[in-house]
């Protein structure tokens, strides 16, 4: 019988994302339903985790938290990437807010970062940090991804998360390499 991994996610792309990469376990997803009020990933991760695995007991689970953080910036939009333009926001003005808010700045360095947080039927918890290092452009170029990917090349490439095939975007991205550090704790 194969071992149920709860995700702490509604968003369906990410389930099946897991579930092709780990088919030893059934992946369900789950909507932790739960407040994010740290101020890092890994806590929020950690808070996500935490409410899903208190419904089942029993499974594993697995919650991840990420977002972009530009050094000029002071880190944000950070733990506010999805929210940066507001609770109404959206993508378009999420980016168009980053860009003015870089205009005339030269250093365009930045950071996608994700935190995993797993934790075992036992109890046991395990955290993940996976980093992406590259710079925000001043005009967005691409169409694939979503988010901030537009505005962002990843270090020794030319292209944007945009416009990179997914397989060359999850190879380096920080999300492939959080997952990458829960697949040794999985050992799969
Ligand atoms: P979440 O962790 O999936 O909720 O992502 C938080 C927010 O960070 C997203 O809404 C995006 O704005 C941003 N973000 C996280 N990962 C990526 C990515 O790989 N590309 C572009 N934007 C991302």
């Amino acid at each position: 019988m194969s071992k149920l991994l709860v995700l702490a996610t509604h968003n369906a792309n990410k389930v099946r994302e897991i579930r092709e990469i780990l088919p030893d376990f059934e992946v369900v997803g789950e909507d932790s339903g739960a407040e994010e009020t740290s101020e890092t990933f890994a806590g929020n991760a950690a808070i996500k985790a935490r409410a899903v695995a208190a419904r089942h007991p029993g499974a594993w689970v697995l919650a991840d938290d990420s977002g972009l953080e530009v050094f000029a910036l002071g880190g944000a939009p950070g733990v506010r990437s999805a929210r940066y333009a507001g609770e109404d926001g959206n993508t378009p003005k999420n980016n168009a807010l980053l860009l003015k808010n870089l205009e005339g700045v030269e250093d365009r360095r930045a950071q996608f970062t994700c935190a995993m947080v797993l934790i075992e039927p036992k109890g046991t918890e395990h955290v993940a940090i996976g980093h992406c290092p590259g710079s925000i452009l001043r005009e967005q170029h691409g169409a694939g991804g979503f988010g901030y990917d537009p505005l962002f090349v990843p270090d020794g490439y030319e292209k944007t998360f945009a416009e990179l095939r997914p397989e060359e975007k999850n190879a380096i991205s920080h999300r492939g390499r959080a997952l990458a550090e829960v697949r040794r704790v999985l050992d799969v």
